[in-house]
């Protein structure tokens, strides 16, 4: 994490991630009394201390969704199929989907038993980093991804193979919404990854990530899981919850790998030029009228000459310019000069549906 001292002396820790600060918000802004599940987003810089490199920056962006309220696997469902639409609509192709349940405080327990017997009998084959730690943590083993702790973890016992009966239920209801959805043609098909653990440790039953195909470790291109205990470890009422996180400069890194051009944000529809004060103030109405209608409409700086406002209009990359002299204004009409094709303009009426039809 990314702490320090300030001038004060206080210890200050920069945000390391979205979750948490999400269910901090439902807890102390009430959400619990809005009709549930509630659904939220977040799109904002996270921050980690580490040296950085390729892919990794000390400043990132996080894009992420939550369903906090809902504990069926139905929600589970949503957000894996949101994931995989978000990152599919972007044009990245060959995605893979790992889907693993890591159970809850009733299975837990007697599983992470299992598994600590088992490495206990292959330490020594153990990478050096977790035979100091796996007594603390053994499921930090399995996402391990050096060769001898991948060797170990092949063989290891699934979670997925040691759930209590509300666990497997609720896993068996999630697999059988995403096969529904895999059918239908909605999401590309899934794994379960029994060495997918997620590494914080709020995190029961589902997690998920989905990774290019191009395997390179570190590659989680948006993860997620469920965090039913979070909320309530915050200080809040007990309330389940999941969701996602996705990298921003990461996903940016795989459109350019694979030569995914990102579109442009899409233009200024029009730009209103004027010439004299009643043209002016009648196109500021008829700018008013035509944002409502969807369009988004400037009209240029008052006391500007109009080829001054032309050079404007053509720097700003709008689509078309409005043109209206006072002499336009007596006839009912303006000009639409389209600027970014070589189509001709034309004479419209003063009206904004009938210019909204010409600039679609
Ligand atoms: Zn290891
Ligand atoms: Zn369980």
């Amino acid at each position: 994490m990314y702490s320090f001292q300030d001038l004060g002396g206080d210890s200050i820790t920069l945000k390391p991630e979205g979750t948490a600060p999400v269910c901090r918000a439902y807890i102390q802004h009430g959400m619990a009394n809005l009709p549930q599940p509630v659904r939220l987003f977040y799109e904002n810089p996270h921050f980690r201390y580490e040296r950085p490199q390729a892919g990794r920056v000390r400043q990132h962006h996080q894009f992420g969704v939550e369903i906090i309220g809902d504990p069926s696997p139905q929600v589970d469902a949503e957000v894996i199929e949101l994931g995989w639409t978000y990152l599919s609509s972007l044009g990245l192709q060959g995605l893979t989907l790992k889907i693993n349940s890591i159970g809850d405080s009733e299975c837990r327990p007697a599983y992470m038993e299992l598994l600590g017997t088992y490495l206990a009998e292959h330490e020594s084959s153990i990478c050096e980093d977790h035979q100091k730690r796996y007594k603390t943590n053994p499921l930090r083993v399995l996402d391990c991804k050096k060769r001898s702790c991948l060797s170990v973890s092949a063989e290891a016992p699934s979670s997925v193979d040691h759930l209590c009966d509300a666990c497997r239920e609720h896993f068996e209801g999630l697999r059988s919404t995403l096969d529904d959805l895999v059918e239908a043609g909605a999401m590309a098909p899934y794994t379960v990854d029994n060495r997918l653990v997620r590494g914080l440790d709020y995190y029961n039953r589902t997690v998920f990530e989905f990774e290019p195909t191009e395997e390179k470790s570190q590659s989680t291109l948006l993860g997620g899981g469920r965090y039913d205990p979070l909320i309530e470890i915050l200080g809040g009422k007990p309330t389940p919850g999941i969701g996602f996180g996705s990298g921003v400069e990461r996903v940016m890194l795989n459109l350019k790998a694979q030569g995914i051009e990102v579109p442009a944000a899409r233009p200024l529809d029009i730009i209103c030029v004027h010439v004299g004060d009643n043209a002016r103030r009648k196109l500021i109405i008829l700018a008013a009228t035509l944002r409502a209608a969807g369009k988004s409409v400037i009209v240029a700086s008052e006391g500007r000459s109009m080829k001054s406002q032309m050079r404007y209009a053509n720097n700003s990359g709008a689509r078309y310019a409005l043109i209206l002299g006072d002499r336009d204004l007596e006839q009912g009409e303006a000009t639409l000069r389209p600027l970014t094709t070589d189509a001709p303009e034309k004479q419209v009426a003063l009206d904004a549906a009938a210019i909204a039809t010409e600039v679609t």
